[in-house]
């Protein structure tokens, strides 16, 4: 691919996007990250609850061992550094389906660091994707809000599985580029056994980080790591399709173009894709 084909022209000029993204992926195994209840797609509702998932008191979470290799396992797949040390913190949250009221994942001591994956693309192209971070999290509930009409209902099934969370770094300029980032991951997870790579269901899915830029300022950010040339961000949540990702982008790279030509500036917000 040459240089141009990634510019986007707009009314005072062209400008480059860049993407960044963070994938979550449900960690194949039996049972949940802190506790002995079953992961598995199909249960009836709140069957696959223990106590620990109900946060009831008293409960004390205990690592699942399968669940840490799997991490390793996928770490080594992406070429990174494997932590012999991490740690788990609480993130805190007030949402019905998350009764513990904090989320257990990774903030300072990821159990994998720094990697790579390469990633050809159509036009026989081969790009490397930096990878910053790979951790090991909770997963919440679910709201049902098509169940009845006066109520929401609640299911925890979900709630404690794990997922690992894999972070990019920004290093992906275009919607086709980041297509293919995800669906190399995906190959390499499902070929690792550590996630069954299963996008309809959620299993895996995307959060899109875009920035726009004049040209040139990429490249004075990978010469200086210095994020002060990049555009501010903004990140689009849970997108679960090829599709639905090149649509997020393209669409989130002019709506930012067309608030800057007009003299404005962007805040960094989190956004929701919306395919209609
Ligand atoms: P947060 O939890 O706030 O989303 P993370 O560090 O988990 O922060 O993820 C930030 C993501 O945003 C990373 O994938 C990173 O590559 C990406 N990113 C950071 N700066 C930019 C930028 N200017 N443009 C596009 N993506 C960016
Ligand atoms: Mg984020």
């Amino acid at each position: 691919m040459t240089e141009n084909t990634k510019l986007i022209q707009g009314r005072t000029g062209p400008w480059e996007v860049v993407l960044g993204l963070e994938v979550h992926a449900q960690v194949a195994s039996n049972a949940k990250l802190f506790s002995g209840a079953a992961v598995g797609f199909g249960a009836g509702p709140n069957a696959q609850v223990s106590l620990v998932d109900a946060a009831m008191p008293g409960m004390l979470p205990v690592i699942n061992r399968r669940c840490v290799e799997q991490a390793v396992r996928t770490g080594l797949g992406l070429k990174a550094q494997i932590n012999l040390k991490s740690t788990f913190d609480r993130k805190n949250y007030f949402y019905p389906d998350l009764p513990q009221g904090y989320q257990i994942s990774q903030f300072k001591d990821p159990v994998v660091g720094e990697g790579e994956v390469l990633v050809e693309l159509d036009d026989g192209e081969t790009i490397t994707v930096g990878i910053e971070r790979l951790h090991l999290e909770q997963d919440a509930g679910k709201s049902l809000h098509d169940q009845d009409p006066d109520s929401t209902y609640v299911d925890l099934n979900r709630a404690g599985t794990a997922l690992m969370e894999i972070v990019s770094r920004p290093h992906m300029r275009s919607a086709p580029e980041a297509a293919a980032y995800v669906k190399k991951l995906r190959t390499i997870l499902v070929y690792l056994g550590t996630c069954d790579g299963d996008m309809e269901k959620g299993n895996l899915r995307a959060d899109v980080n875009v920035s726009v830029c004049r040209p040139g300022a990429y490249e004075k950010f990978r010469a200086t790591g210095d994020f002060s040339h990049l555009g501010t961000r903004c990140e689009i949540k849970n997108v679960n399709s090829y599709r639905y990702i090149q649509q997020a982008i393209e669409y989130e790279a002019r709506r930012q173009i067309e608030i800057l030509e007009d003299g404005g500036k962007i805040d960094q917000e989190t956004r929701l894709f919306d395919p209609g």
